[in-house]
């Protein structure tokens, strides 16, 4: 008897000094033991709430859904747990993290322990609760660096468009797709006339504020499903889904138009700037997207032959 004595003693001693939320229910959710974690966090101290209801003095629980949860281990006499992925938190405890991610409470991972009498009737149940913000905020700042990560490796750096890898599989996309539900879609590409003389009378930087420029100019004049790339160095590819070779064509004019009509701001001067433009519509005469590419290349190359600064349909 002693010895059983000095070992609760023990026992209460160490579970009010862990740094682990630990409480005990009984069949009609009254505390049983609340422990010094659980009495800081809440702000109720364990003569407040032992002999309570647990949902009366915190009528703020989602009593529901962590009834259900002791009341099951009651009747199958196992182990219960929940986690801060399924819900959050149990109790709106603070948490003392500087950075949170806008995590704005304790993350809460609890166990339900069923406390069984010599005849093997669970007479009560003891849950443990975990702090897991920890696990949660740096799980957060991981999901967020690959987001960036995965952004990072699909955009081309200068122009914020997308790379050409990133663009090329979504032309293999849409181009499946085109002729998969007989969709029309059309392709753009186009090229800056005379760049390198921009390069050579402006200096790369120059050259790179143009591209930047244009990239802008790209995008103002786009819709949201279309797919604008970096094909190249001077060159980009514009994905026009759902569109056929007319309306193509009056969006790359639109586009001819205003990359010629946006002289840009370098250093104290201006730099004057056109393209050529080749448009190409899908047909499923098409082998794969690499040959509406090469069509909208050879409409380009018409474009630059036929005097530049134009848009000439692919034949
Ligand atoms: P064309 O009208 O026939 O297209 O003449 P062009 O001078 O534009 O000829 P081309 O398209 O062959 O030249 C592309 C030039 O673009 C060559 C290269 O120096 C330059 N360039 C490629 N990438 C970049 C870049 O990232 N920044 C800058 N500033 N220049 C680039
Ligand atoms: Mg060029
Ligand atoms: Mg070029």
């Amino acid at each position: 008897m002693t010895h059983f004595d000095a070992s609760k003693e023990l026992l209460e001693f160490i579970v009010d000094r862990v740094n682990i939320g630990v409480f005990i229910l009984n069949q009609n959710h009254e505390v049983q033991l609340w422990n010094s974690f659980m009495a800081s966090n809440s702000g109720k101290s364990a003569e407040e709430v032992v002999g309570q209801n647990l949902f009366q003095c915190f009528p703020d629980l989602p009593e529901r859904w962590f009834a259900r949860k002791v009341n099951s281990v009651f009747m199958l006499k196992n182990f219960a747990f929940t986690s801060w992925e399924q819900r959050a938190y149990l109790f709106p405890f603070r948490h003392n993290r500087p950075v949170t991610g806008g995590m704005d409470h304790m993350c809460q991972d609890m166990t339900l322990m069923p406390i069984k009498n010599a005849d093997g009737e669970v007479e009560s149940v003891c849950i443990v609760l975990f702090d897991s913000t920890d696990t949660a905020i740096y799980r957060n700042m991981h999901q967020a660096a690959m987001q960036k990560l995965e952004m990072a490796s699909r955009v081309d750096g200068l122009t914020q468009l997308f790379n050409r890898a990133h663009w090329q599989s979504r032309l293999v996309e849409e181009f499946s797709r085109a002729g998969r539900y007989k969709h029309p879609m059309s392709l753009l590409l186009f090229d800056l006339d005379h760049f390198k003389s921009i390069n050579d009378k402006y200096g790369h930087l120059g050259g790179d504020a143009v591209l930047v420029r244009v990239a802008q100019l790209v995008m103002e004049s786009l819709r949201e499903s279309d797919v604008a790339g970096r094909y190249g160095g001077e060159e980009f590819g514009i994905i026009l889904p759902n569109t056929d070779g007319g309306g193509a064509m009056v969006v790359a004019e639109r586009l001819r138009r205003s990359i010629e009509s946006s002289p840009v701001p370098f250093e104290n001067l201006t730099i004057a700037m056109s393209a050529s433009i080749g448009v190409v519509e899908f047909c499923s005469d098409f082998t794969d997207a690499e040959h509406m590419i090469s069509k909208a290349d050879e409409a380009l190359y018409r474009a630059k032959e036929m005097g530049r600064n134009r848009v000439v349909p692919a034949s």
